[in-house]
């Protein structure tokens, strides 16, 4: 039987991204967030920071949601390489 294509399992595939607990609930990180990412990856979710997994690859590597969030808080992660935005 042909495997069956996971949509989901296509994305996060060079990018991943997290960010820490300690900004995941904080409403003005969460909107301004929201506001940098030029790919939407970001979306503020009443108040609290949310990741549109489906974005996450089209990262442009531009640095803005990490000068937007408190040192440490927000990790691109560039799969392809094993090293993180910075
Ligand atoms: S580096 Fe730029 S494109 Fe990538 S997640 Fe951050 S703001 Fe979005």
């Amino acid at each position: 039987m042909a495997e069956q294509l996971n949509p989901k399992s296509m994305n996060k595939v060079f990018i991943d991204i997290e960010v820490e607990d300690s900004i995941h609930d904080d409403a003005a990180i969460a909107a301004k967030l929201e506001e940098v990412c030029p790919v939407d990856i970001y979306k503020d979710a009443g108040g609290s920071v949310e990741i549109v997994d489906e974005n996450v690859d089209e990262c442009v590597l531009c640095r803005l949601c990490i000068e937007a969030s408190p040192p440490g808080t927000v990790h691109v992660k560039k799969l392809y390489d094993g090293t993180e935005l910075r």
